[in-house]
């Protein structure tokens, strides 16, 4: 996994979800100005258009009575009715009624004049003055030779609103007179109802050019009853000035007012009579509302719509970013010590390649770190591990990282390639681990940490270095070598051949005699494995032993050596032979094993072997380990009858005092005892050989002296009291077969 790929993708991704996000926001903003906009524009130009067509209707119904009154002054011309009071009035009654009129009333220039009132009765000899003053200023109009239009006024008969119709009445093409004809304000009745332009969202009034209210609409937007448009501070003053100025130029205008919070729009279109104006208005929102129901839904569906895919892409986003996150983290660190693990390390490590960089890869890794968790516990070792993670992070350098493969593994790389620089790097994050040696009881332990580096080299190779100091406690530093990697090559095809030989039976018997030093007599066998190769060569053990112990394997070859040893002794029993001992070696982590004793049962079972014919010989080191969980194994190994030898007795760092809490039953001398010392020091040597061999005798130990080679080492061994010998002097090992026709061959017994 590339983790600057995949963050570089996810802030592709964001981006584009961003800007995505922000443009269809954008866009839908956009659409929705521009939807109100027009909405608005629409709304206005239409309140427009319906109070044209308002007007239109209602000059429509003007001109119609007008043109009545026209017809009727036109008959009065042509004929002499003026004249006669009955037929005048006769003809009045029948127009008054024919078209509904309040009152008809005809007037001659001297303004006397008939009047008709349906239901009231005709009057005669009405004069100007008897007349209400609108109605009386039209037919003044009229005898002027004019058509009029009265103003709105309140009739003293008739309960309500009219207004008055003139026209003159010529003869001879001069005005003789007028005829009128006053009318309600039903023409007007949608203003005064109340009624609405504009499907229902608009209100219209009737004024006149100094802005008072001629019809005024019952729901009119503003509530409060005022005279005059310019009352109540609802219009601004820039508004007021504009419809003033229009209203007395007789154009039409608009605008916008706010009222209640609420924002109306305007518009003022001339009637073209009596400087009477169509005030009309609506609300913008109502307007709008209505307009755009449909786009409002389709709106606010689009709005949570994308409301919705951004909560979705976001939380999505953060999901993919948190999963992402944490699979990198999990790829690429180790949980326990919070360190980065060999995947990262490996990845940044090709980065450090490809810019050509000098480094060194360093492997480091603590001695013994088993033992660690098995004496004080998984938490502790974690504790270890978590600290080594800290010191190392602790003395990097800018530019350098590390990681923690499998338990005490750490990988560092360093941007120094001189040997002793690193050195005193390596010896320094060393030293301040070591520091935090561990408490056990009342002893403290100090942790010891070795560490392989590859100048250049990856960490393959700075682990074979490491490996090759594995088992030195004299050295803490190992540079790689070339040798190096012929050893790993060398154990990498052990290794792969380990299995495959233990199937095909190539680990063979090999025995070397142990004989008594007094007498010379046979009394036992030890049984060395040699691995027999396709071709007939042999691996000696020092080549695989030691790997074997290391990987585990010994635990297998061991239990098929006692296999193979009772199997010699089944032989020889079976052939009449009287059996000799067989001391086979044993490696120290069979000791560890509770069911060791059981499956040693069941192998001397199988063959019908007594387990007082086989002698399992451990390495002094065993004993470094807990002592008391030996002495048990020692204990269930006695119960079933094995012997105990220890073997190499003094090569390492065994004490007497050891010799005494282990209850073994032999003790192999080891054969650097054989090697003479310096004149000084021979005689050294023989009373540490004389009190080892005493001690030993003491404790009913008997004693082996191995390596014997030559008579005098014999001689020696035979003066210091030692029990038995077993050394080239005597014989070498060889194979089973070879042991028993030279050595078993006497033993036949009868
Ligand atoms: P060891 O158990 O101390 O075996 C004695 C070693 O000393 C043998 O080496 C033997 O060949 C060698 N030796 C005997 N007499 C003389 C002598 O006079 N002079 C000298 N210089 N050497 C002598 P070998 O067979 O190479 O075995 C080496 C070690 O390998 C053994 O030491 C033992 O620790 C281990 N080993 C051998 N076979 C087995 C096995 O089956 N299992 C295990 N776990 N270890 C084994
Ligand atoms: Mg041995
Ligand atoms: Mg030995």
């Amino acid at each position: 996994m590339d983790e600057k790929k995949l963050q570089k993708q996810l802030i592709r991704i964001t981006a584009i979800t961003v800007l995505s996000s922000i443009i269809l926001t954008l866009i839908g903003f956009g659409i929705w100005g521009y939807t109100i906009k027009s909405a608005y524009e629409v709304k206005h130009t239409q309140l427009k258009v319906e109070a044209v067509e308002y007007k239109a209707r209602i000059l429509k119904q003007m001109d119609k009575n007008m043109q009545i009154l026209t017809t009727l002054s036109k008959a009065y011309e042509i004929s002499t009715i003026t004249d006669e009071p009955e037929r005048l009035e006769k003809s009045l009654m029948a127009t008054n009624s024919a078209n509904d009129f309040i009152s008809m009333i005809y007037m001659d220039k001297s303004g006397v004049g008939i009047m008709h009132t349906p239901g009231f009765g005709t009057w005669d000899n009405v004069t100007l003055d008897e007349c209400n003053e609108y109605s009386a200023e039209a037919i003044e109009s009229a005898l002027q030779g004019e058509n009029a239009v009265s103003k709105v006024f309140e009739s003293k008969v008739y309960d309500g609103k009219l207004f008055v119709y003139a026209v003159p009445v010529y003869k001879n093409n001069e005005v003789v007179g007028a005829l009128a004809a006053s009318d309600t304000l039903d023409i007007f009745k949608d203003i005064s109802n109340g009624n609405v332009i504009m499907n229902g969202s608009g209100y219209i009034h009737l004024i006149n050019s100094e802005g008072e209210f001629l019809v005024r609409s019952q729901n009119s937007i503003v509530q409060e009853m005022y005279n005059t448009i310019y009352e109540g501070r609802i219009l601004s003053d820039e508004t007021k000035e504009r419809i003033d100025s229009a209203l007395k130029k007789g154009i039409s205008v608009s605008g916008e007012y706010t009222y209640s919070g609420e924002k109306c729009h305007f518009y003022i279109e001339p009637l073209g009579i009596n400087s009477w104006f169509l005030f009309c208005s609506n609300k913008v929102s109502d307007s709008i509302f209505f307009a755009s129901n449909i786009l409002t839904a389709f709106g606010g569906i689009m709005l949570v719509f994308v409301i919705v895919v951004n909560i979705l892409l976001y939380s999505g986003w953060r999901i993919f970013n948190k999963n992402t996150k944490s699979l990198i983290k999990i790829a690429y660190s180790d949980p326990l010590t919070g360190a980065e693990n060999t995947a990262r390390f490996d990845h940044d490590f090709q980065i450090i390649q490809s810019e050509r960089k000098k480094f060194s890869t360093v492997a480091i890794n603590i001695h013994n770190f088993k033992g660690i968790n098995d004496l004080f516990g998984k938490n502790k070792g974690d504790y270890v591990l978590c600290y080594i993670k800290k010191i190392i992070d602790e003395n990097l350098k800018d530019g350098e990282f590390f990681c923690r493969d499998t338990a005490d593994l750490f990988y560092i790389l360093m941007l120094d390639t001189d040997e002793a620089v690193i050195t005193k790097r390596i010896r320094k994050i060393i030293d301040y681990i070591s520091k935090a040696s561990l408490a056990y009881g009342e002893y403290s332990y100090e942790l010891s940490l070795y560490a392989g580096v590859a100048i250049g080299g990856d960490r393959e190779k700075a682990l074979v270095a490491m490996q090759s100091i594995k088992n030195t406690h004299h050295t803490d530093i190992a540079f790689y070598n070339h040798n190096m990697h012929d050893a790993l090559r060398r154990k990498n095809s052990i290794e792969s051949q380990m299995y495959p030989a233990l199937q095909n039976r190539e680990f063979k018997l090999f025995l070397q005699p142990k004989f008594d030093i007094k007498n010379n007599r046979l009394i036992g066998a030890e049984a060395l494995v040699r691995w027999q190769n396709l071709n007939g060569s042999y691996r000696y053990p020092n080549e695989f032993i030691p790997l074997f112990e290391e990987n585990g394997f010994c635990i297998k070859l061991d239990m098929y050596m006692v296999e193979r040893a009772c199997e010699q002794i089944k032989e020889w029993i079976d052939s009449g032979i009287t059996p000799i001992p067989i001391s086979v070696n044993q490696s120290k982590l069979l000791f560890s094993d509770f069911n060791y004793p059981e499956n040693l049962m069941h192998i001397l079972d199988k063959y019908n072997v007594s387990p007082s014919l086989i002698t399992l010989e451990i390495l002094e080191g065993v004993a470094n380990n807990n002592l008391e969980r030996l002495n048990q194994q020692i204990n269930a190994l006695h119960e079933k009858g094995f012997k105990i030898s220890m073997d190499d007795f003094g090569s390492g760092y065994s004490s007497l005092n050891m010799l005494y809490q282990l209850k073994i039953d032999e003790l192999k001398l080891d054969r650097g005892f054989m090697r003479k010392a310096a004149k000084e020091d021979e005689e050294r040597r023989k009373v540490i050989l004389e009190q080892i061999i005493s001690f030993a005798h003491k404790l009913d130990i008997t004693t082996v002296a191995e390596g014997i080679e030559v008579q005098e080492d014999k001689d020696m061994m035979l003066s210091l009291n030692c029990d038995f010998g077993q050394g080239y002097f005597y014989d070498k090992p060889m194979c089973a077969k070879e042991f028993s026709e030279k050595y078993m061959k006497n033993k036949q017994s009868d």
